[in-house]
């Protein structure tokens, strides 16, 4: 077959410029355009021009209905579907949009999580169309829908999704970043905040999927005894991708591509049957949106490849769990400003910038861990091939000489014996490589040489809620050092007024800068010496959204009011009370309904033998069946009573649900080892983990 890069209609299914020259006056675009780019308010004249040439577009592509696309508080999307056609008599019907329709939704939103925002009397959502994401259309087997991405609030305004406060705190960037600026005497532009989000997820045959009451209620196993072959071997990171799995990702990416996601590198991950997409990186409330659908295609495509796509951060005890790299940055004027830049100018601007995150992630490294809180990501975080729960940053080797030789200053000019003193503005950096081979990979975040990688956040996880208490708390510092640069004289004692700013913080704030072994048992203790938080859990990291320091600081940001921030400790705190409950339940539905009926089988079974070997008079070999016999019993009494606690614990609080989980776990794995492969009820890891 001929290579078919034309045919892949990138961006064919989107609303974009070329589609709006195509379809709408030359002003409109302009004016369409303007509030796309520069953020200008919507003019709402232009709405009904819009909305026309949106549903022609649209139908254009099958599309039937229209919808508004939003993320509520359950991390996942959201959508209500309208038809376009209204009847007309009793023939006939006419396809209707108006500019209304684009604007605002009142979809019946009063199941959806509020934490209180919303009274039982005015339980209506509203949803507002979110411009500067465009519109697009979703094709399914015998149709299309319009899809419109928007926010989600209540009737008094407070935000009731993920989207708005990601919004408010690019807000908060762009306004810091410009002071910034302003002080180094850049020309007047705006912020761009970029995300590449590295999408790891697992594949599992369906059909085995199906026979899993755990993964397919949990999207995790509850049970299952690791296999012989594990990971050890290391042999399927990069390794040849099957041409079963190949044949999914490439129908993967030829619907991101429709949908204008630049879906970019594809590869095995380090678990058998893991694996990553990772899209080019694009502007942050784009990526976002992008790395939504991204989940939602692998979901639904591998579903047509007799598959099932696990995004759960550990669906596999002992094996490798699943993370999302935030690879973040910002942009001004159409420069990276975490590029170090070729000259002193920009390496100031830099050095300047690196200092706001230095300090923001030592500030508030405690809202950082709670943004990536997620009953999932528990299981993962600290285990020995995810970051630890404690949040430091990796500057690699040359960018911490780089930073000592500023730190230490005139007085250790030579602190090594070869390297002088580094002037801020003056002297040029050395050149600091791009780390393209993820040199320490056990740092939660990570220079790599012109962007940070948070790799804490877990892979089903919505990139909002982290990117937006990154922006938050950078925003803070970066304001922060934009008021103090902006007293320094602008002669030429300039930059020595910065440097020696940027002195002071990388001493306040330079603990947090960790370049070792991440995974290791000693860092724990060090980081405690440090005074670095360690929120091991979701309820201990949720429970900084509570404290007066960050309540204030997300409303001064301007990005959560604190009954917004409030309402969403509520929320988070219940979907974790409800999901762990729900394992609890699954667990012992599985246990006692599958697994000890399994057991008793095999029990019987034994015990049908050993009377059948006695009986025709057999000595040897009774032990043997005597002893195993044994074991199965006494594992039965173990997983009996693993029930009976765990039913106890339904009862009390989620922690003793967890602890009962982990036990009766413990009893059904060691059954599952010795018992016999033909009479165990459930696929085991050794078949799950294989794609044939
Ligand atoms: P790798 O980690 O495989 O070496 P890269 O480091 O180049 O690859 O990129 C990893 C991810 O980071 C990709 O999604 C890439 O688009 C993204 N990325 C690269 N530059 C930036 C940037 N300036 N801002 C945000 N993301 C970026
Ligand atoms: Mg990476």
């Amino acid at each position: 077959m001929e290579s078919s890069l034309q045919d892949i209609a990138y961006g064919e299914d989107v609303f974009n410029e070329k589609a709006m020259r195509e379809y709408l006056a030359k002003d409109t675009v302009e004016a369409l355009l303007h509030t796309m780019n520069d953020r200008a308010p919507l003019d709402p004249s232009i709405a009904n021009e819009v909305a026309h040439a949106l549903k022609q577009w649209a139908m254009m592509r099958g599309a039937t209905h229209f919808t508004h696309w939003f993320q509520p508080l359950t991390g996942t999307t959201a959508e209500k579907h309208d038809a376009f056609f209204e009847p007309v008599g009793t023939a006939e019907t006419i396809a209707r949009f108006s500019g209304k329709n684009l604007i605002m939704g009142e979809p019946d939103a009063s199941s959806f999580p509020s934490g209180g925002l919303r009274c039982t009397f005015e339980a209506r959502g509203y949803t507002a169309w979110d411009v500067t994401s465009p519109a697009f259309v979703k094709r399914h087997p015998k149709g299309a829908t319009l899809c419109i991405p928007t926010v989600f609030c209540s009737y008094t305004g407070e935000v009731l999704d993920k989207k708005t406060p990601l919004l408010r705190s690019m807000q908060a960037m762009d306004k810091a970043v410009r002071k910034l600026m302003n002080c180094f005497g850049e020309p007047e532009s705006h912020a761009v905040i970029t995300l590449g989000a590295e999408q790891e997820y697992f594949l599992v045959d369906k059909s085995l999927y199906l026979k899993r009451p755990d993964l397919m209620q949990c999207g995790r196993t509850l049970f299952g005894a690791p296999p012989a072959r594990n990971q050890q071997l290391e042999d399927h990171y990069f390794g040849s991708i099957k041409p079963r799995v190949l044949t999914f990702m490439e129908e993967v990416e030829r619907e991101l591509w429709r949908l204008g996601i630049p879906a970019k590198t594809r590869h095995n991950e380090a678990a058998p049957a893991q694996f990553e997409l990772a899209p080019m990186f694009e502007e942050l409330n784009l990526a976002v949106d992008h790395n939504m659908l991204v989940m939602e295609t692998l979901r639904n495509v591998a579903d047509r490849h007799g598959l099932v796509c696990l995004l759960h951060e550990k669906p596999f005890a002992g094996v490798n769990g699943s993370g999302k790299h935030n690879n973040w940055s910002v942009a001004y004027n159409g420069k990276n400003l975490l590029d170090p830049g070729k000259n002193p100018q920009d390496n100031a601007i830099f050095l300047s910038v690196l200092a706001s995150v230095i300090r923001a992630i030592d500030l508030h490294a405690d809202m950082l861990r709670a943004s990536t809180a997620h009953f999932g990501n528990d299981h993962r975080l600290g285990a020995l091939e995810a970051p630890p729960a404690i949040i430091s940053i990796f500057l690699g080797d040359e960018l911490t000489e780089v930073i000592n030789r500023i730190e230490q200053g005139e007085s250790a000019a030579s602190a090594n014996g070869k390297v002088g003193k580094l002037r801020v503005g003056v002297d040029t950096l050395p050149p600091i490589p791009r780390d393209t081979s993820d040199r320490n990979r056990t740092s939660p975040f990570a220079f790599t040489g012109n962007k940070f990688e948070f790799r804490t956040p877990g892979s089903s996880q919505n990139c909002s809620g982290v990117c937006m208490a990154l922006n938050t708390i950078v925003s803070e510092s970066i304001d922060a050092l934009a008021d103090e640069i902006a007293k320094l004289p602008t002669d030429a004692s300039f930059h020595e007024g910065l440097e020696a700013i940027i002195q002071r913080i990388i001493r306040e704030h330079g603990r947090v800068i960790f370049n070792g072994d991440g995974y290791s048992a000693a860092w724990v203790d060090e980081a405690k010496k440090r005074g670095l938080p360690n929120l091991r859990t979701v309820p201990e990291a949720l429970a900084v959204l509570l404290e007066e320091k960050n309540l204030d600081l997300f409303a001064k940001r301007g990005v959560l009011h604190p009954t917004e921030m409030r309402s969403r400790y509520d929320v988070f705190c219940a979907e974790y009370a409800r999901k762990v409950r729900l394992e609890g339940k699954v667990a012992l539905e599985t246990a006692r309904n599958i697994l000890e009926p399994a057991v008793m089988n095999e029990l019987g079974s034994l015990a049908k033998i050993l009377c059948d070997a006695k009986q025709a008079g057999l000595t040897a070999g009774l032990q043997s069946l005597t002893e195993k016999a044994d074991c199965i019993g006494r594992g039965l009494d173990a997983l009996h009573k693993g029930c009976e606690a765990l039913e106890r614990a339904l009862a009390a609080d989620e922690q003793e649900i967890l602890r009962a989980m982990a036990a009766l776990r413990a009893a059904a794995d060691a059954l599952e080892t010795m018992s016999d492969d033909a009479r165990w009820p459930l696929p085991k890891y050794r078949d799950l983990l294989q794609i044939h």
